[in-house]
């Protein structure tokens, strides 16, 4: 064996079935003594036709008869053992697997990501048909192989020339699996991107349905969602009559060669070639040798959809991640210093640049405004400074280290962040407002929500901070969602602040309460704010604009806001 070939299956698969590979032993073991037992039941038919029958031994026959239940009882309990034991190492491999696959998804790069929700979700159904096949029964059928070269053997043994019949009929079976596998394969893959297709327009559908309903969007995925259940059903049937094929072929075949032994038997046994006895033993092992092909061709149908799925996981557990845990750095204090070096930014897939040559410096301490038209940038800014995303050129600076040369997730506790869309979760609005970062306790979490206003609605409230939201922050007014977005930003007050829109949905008073609370929170820490209302740059003593991706200008707030009364925003020359 060459010792740098790639290994067949990637770790994130093998780590959890070799750790059960002692369970899996046992189910090998349990497999082959079953497989044992089913020779002894052939003997036993063979030593009663030729032994007990002609010489009406009865005494022999009850011996026989006890030594044969034995061998049952042992059957069953070993094959109750057996599928306990698949099923323990199949559900050992399902959590592990669920969990790495999950951890993976979480530390996705966001330019990494592919493919709609909808779709990554369906991936992630796939995961099933992963554990199916590690937790069936059916994987025991591979034991049975080498048993059926035993059996043939036995055959030759007992039926001398009949052996033929086998030594024709297994390579049939394996000739068709053969030949239907490419198309299998194939079709595997197709089912597969169908199915993705109707649950991303299914995600879509539901996770917007009050959207879908008010824009009359509805006949739109109705349409496509059609289409895609025609798809899916269209390849799933070939798929099914394609792999009916190889499991009927192993049927009739079964039953050809049951008949084919009997009546060679029966010449053979005119000829004195063979006993009465030795017949049925043969025609019994002929049915051991052929049913687990039988199985095998199954077997291969599933494994073809288990393969298909674990390539598309696997592409998936390939993709690049966020630093992973413990690597980069992991500074125990942050002054909170913000400098993009010649920054130029492209979205994966996008033409023009999204930041062209922005150079920008922000001191510890310092409050900076973000000002600029729909789509100049600023959204794009603050991404690139939480390392949502890497730069193209230059680079972005905190503290004078590189963004993605820390330990993003280390690094983001030193950030709170209000993002221009607010995404709350299913939980408490303290759940929502902690988010499991253990140093925000109860006194600093009530502090955060004062703050931003979240206190004053949620005194209110019945339940309080308890009270639970559904999905992405249902139960509340979106206004009463951006200020929990704002204490969470806050809580555990964290030295930098970037803050995209943070009081778009909130009205003229509830704004001005924040803002006066907000300047004396903010007073001694870096803020970077994105916005589109003036009343909010009391909070700045700079402001930089932004147009197509490019600063235009840059400077104390009077001057700038005084340059922008004089000339509303100029445009800046294309970007590339
Ligand atoms: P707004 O004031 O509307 O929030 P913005 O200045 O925050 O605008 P950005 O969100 O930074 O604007 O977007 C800048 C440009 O980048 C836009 O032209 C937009 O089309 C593009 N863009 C934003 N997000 C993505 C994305 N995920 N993929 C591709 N292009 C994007
Ligand atoms: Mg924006």
């Amino acid at each position: 064996m060459v010792g740098d070939r790639a290994p067949l299956f990637s770790e994130w698969l093998m780590a959890p079935i070799r750790r059960n590979k002692w369970v899996y032993a046992r189910v090998a073991l349990a497999a082959a003594m079953i497989s044992i037992f089913a020779l002894v039941t052939s003997l036993f038919s063979m030593t009663v036709y030729d032994r007990v029958i002609p010489n009406n031994a009865m005494s022999s026959l009850t011996a026989l008869a006890i030594g044969m239940g034995i061998v049952v009882i042992f059957d069953f309990v070993l094959k109750i053992l057996r599928g306990y034991f698949v099923d323990v190492a199949g559900a050992d491999v399902d959590s592990d697997i669920g969990d790495r696959v999950f951890d993976r998804i979480l530390a996705l790069r966001m330019e990494a990501r592919q493919g709609s929700t909808g779709a990554l979700s369906g991936l992630m159904r796939e995961l099933e048909s992963l554990r199916d096949f590690f937790a069936s029964a059916t994987l025991t059928a591979i034991v049975d192989v080498p048993f059926i070269l035993l059996t043939i053997f036995l055959m030759w043994v007992i039926g001398g020339s009949i052996v033929i019949v086998p030594l024709i009929a297994v390579p049939v079976v394996i000739l068709t699996a053969w030949l239907t596998n490419p198309a299998l394969d194939r079709m595997s893959s197709q089912v597969l991107r169908h199915g993705l297709n109707k649950q991303s327009v299914l995600v879509e559908a539901i996770g917007g349905l009050e959207a879908v309903k008010v824009t009359g969007a509805a006949n739109l995925l109705r349409r496509r969602w059609s289409v895609a259940v025609r798809e899916h059903a269209g390849t799933a049937l070939k798929q099914r009559l394609v792999s009916t094929i190889g499991v009927t072929v192993a049927g009739s075949v079964q039953t050809v060669a049951y008949a084919a032994i009997i009546v060679m038997g029966v010449s053979m046994i005119a000829d004195s070639k063979m006993t009465m006895g030795g017949l049925i033993a043969c025609s019994i092992l002929s049915g051991r040798v052929l049913a687990p092909l039988a199985q095998i061709a199954q077997l291969l149908t599933r494994l073809n959809t288990t393969r298909v799925a674990y390539r598309a996981l696997d592409e998936i557990m390939q993709q690049p991640t966020e630093n992973e845990e413990g690597q980069g750095l992991r500074l125990t204090s942050l002054k909170g210093g913000i400098e993009l070096r010649n920054l130029s930014f492209k979205y994966p897939g996008a033409q023009n640049k999204t930041l062209d040559g922005i150079n920008i410096t922000i001191q510890p301490g310092e409050k900076v405004a973000l000002l600029g038209r729909v789509g100049s940038g600023k959204s794009t800014i603050a991404r690139l400074v939480m390392g949502l995303y890497p730069a193209d050129e230059g680079v972005v600076l905190l503290d004078g280290n590189a963004v993605r040369a820390h330990d993003l997730n280390h690094m983001r506790r030193y950030v709170g962040a209000v993002l221009q869309d607010t995404v709350l979760f299913t939980g408490s609005i303290r759940d929502n407002i902690c988010l499991g970062r253990p140093w925000v306790d109860e006194n600093e979490m009530i502090r955060a929500a004062t703050v931003s206003g979240t206190h004053q609605f949620a005194g209110s409230l019945v339940n309080g901070y308890e009270l639970q939201l559904a999905d992405r922050g249902e139960g509340l007014s979106g206004g009463q969602r951006q200020s929990i977005a704002v204490a969470r930003a806050l809580a555990g007050k964290p030295p930098v602040l970037i803050l995209d829109e943070p009081s778009s949905a909130m009205d003229p008073q509830t704004e001005g309460q924040l803002i006066a609370a907000l300047q004396a929170e903010a007073a001694d820490r870096t803020v970077l704010l994105i916005t589109h209302h003036p009343s909010l740059l009391a909070l700045v003593s700079r402001i930089i604009l932004l147009d197509k991706g490019k600063v235009i200008a840059d400077g104390p707030r009077e001057a700038i806001l005084k340059q922008l009364t004089r000339q509303p925003v100029k445009e800046a020359a294309p970007a590339q």
